[in-house]
């Protein structure tokens, strides 16, 4: 059975699993990614919860294909991250080479969003489909186009930012510096923004109005819409239409056969779904309608990004410069 390690780094915690070639999850398990005020680096910490998975294969390590990474903020053609806004450590990070050099084996690194789709391409929701995008709602949003068969690079590497796609004029500030960008709408802490607006604008009575700033989360919203609190479900239908309306301009757009909704956001299901279909319709042109299918990823939370990941050991050629092997060609 050959194996692969994937790697998921994220803001908040790196995730680690060993996936065989069908996509089947051996062993997984994730550490804080923490800050910057550690004594030890990160890059130390990661190795130090690698090195057990190598260990335990005894000496077989011929069947380990090699390592595939997703992370944010990282330069493909050079292996490395760079200048992360959320992650533990300032500049630029080779971790290709290092871990190349550390566990002599093949190591491949690729954007979050894509490792997300590629994940959705090979075993989820996306398998068979040469066109189609992946929109993760997590804390933020992000994005993961595939056309004609290749993910959508862009010229530098840096297509597919919906999350920064501004959505309004507005005063609500991103993360990225700028105001107004979708994710400061469509994300968890959008969700949560959303409410906080509506409620100071509003007069509706609502539970949510007895809670504490801290204890107001998406999860909460998402209970309390279930529950038919009125309040709690127009937060929804703001969010589902804003998505709802973007969406409708990516298939305007690149018309794919369909959309990927993933992330704790999506686990809301129809109280999301509902609006952002209905909008997706009132914008579309009367061609492209009825044609995309927009669904929820049926994988489990994270292992599309970490099965995406680990696929890039068995499907890219031997070096992470070119994958000229990839049956998804990065354009
Ligand atoms: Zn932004």
């Amino acid at each position: 059975l050959e194996l692969a390690i994937g790697i998921d780094i994220g803001g908040t915690s790196t995730k680690l699993a060993l996936i065989d070639k069908t996509g089947h999850f051996h062993n997984t398990h994730s550490f804080p990614t923490g800050n910057k005020n550690q004594d030890t680096p990160y890059i130390d910490r990661l190795i130090d919860q690698i090195k057990p998975i190598i260990t335990s294969f005894n000496g077989t390590a011929k069947n380990l294909l090699g390592i595939g990474i997703g992370a944010p903020s990282t330069n493909e053609k050079m292996g490395t991250i760079e200048y992360p806004a959320n992650l533990p450590f300032d500049g630029i990070l080779p971790i290709v080479k290092i871990l190349t050099e550390t566990f002599s084996l093949p190591t491949f690194l690729i954007k979050d969003a894509s490792a997300a789709l590629l994940g959705e391409y090979y075993f989820g929701k996306g398998r068979g489909k040469e066109n189609f995008i992946m929109i993760t709602l997590g804390t933020g949003l992000g994005c993961g186009i595939m056309v004609n068969g290749k993910i959508l690079n862009g010229a530098n590497g840096l297509a597919g930012e919906l999350g920064h796609v501004p959505v309004h004029l507005s005063d609500r500030k991103c993360g990225c510096g700028k105001y107004g960008c979708l994710e400061t709408y469509v994300s968890a802490r959008g969700l949560v923004r959303t409410a906080l607006d509506y409620m100071s604008k509003e007069i509706i009575d609502s539970p949510l109005r007895k809670l504490s700033f801290d204890t107001l989360d998406a999860k909460v919203i998402y209970e309390h819409a279930k529950k038919g609190d009125e309040l709690a479900q127009k937060v929804f239908s703001i969010t589902g239409k804003l998505l709802g309306q973007k969406i409708a301009e990516l298939i305007t757009l690149l018309e794919p056969s369909s959309i990927v909704l993933a992330g704790g956001l999506a686990e809301a299901g129809a109280i999301l779904t509902d609006p952002v279909l209905a909008t997706i319709d009132q914008f579309l042109l009367p061609m492209h309608k009825n044609l995309v299918q927009v669904t929820c990823s049926n994988l489990p939370v994270n292992h599309a990004a970490l099965s995406g990941a680990a696929s890039l050991t068995w499907v890219s050629s031997q070096s992470s410069i070119s994958y000229t092997n990839h049956p998804t060609k990065i354009i």
